[in-house]
């Protein structure tokens, strides 16, 4: 997702600062100066630029973390290993896969047709 409207923008860069402002303020002034000044780049850009390149470098997976940051912000719990409560029936189950919202397949499929349907209405292109 690229931030298109100006205020997906603002958030991202305002997101970008607050995250830049966890760091050591050497590091936070550095890559403000270098995204700013030496790039002309927006600061959440220049951010997930250097998530792209660790990406692709294969180093995604082994971040550095500040040993000043408490340990609860560096070991949260696994988020699959939570129990959660299906958007559609309501029942709980527990997640295969990250941002997982349904408890199964056809939970999904009826939200999505439930959805569909709603969409078409507001836009007048409906089956009749
Ligand atoms: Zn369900």
């Amino acid at each position: 997702m690229t931030p298109t409207t100006p205020d997906d923008q603002k958030a991202c860069e305002q997101a970008a600062i607050l995250v830049l402002d966890c760091l050591p303020h050497y590091i936070a002034d550095t890559a403000k100066e270098l995204a700013y000044v030496h790039n002309r780049q927006p600061l959440w850009a220049f951010v997930a630029g250097h998530i792209l390149r660790a990406y692709e470098n294969g180093e995604l997976a082994v971040p550095i973390m500040d040993p000043g940051w408490p340990r609860h912000f560096t070991n949260v719990p696994d988020p699959l290993n939570g129990r959660y409560k299906c958007k559609w029936c309501g029942a709980e189950f527990a997640p295969h896969r990250y941002k997982q919202q349904y408890c199964q397949n056809s939970c999904g499929t009826a939200a999505q047709h439930l959805e569909d349907e709603a969409k078409a209405e507001s836009t007048g292109k409906g089956p009749r």
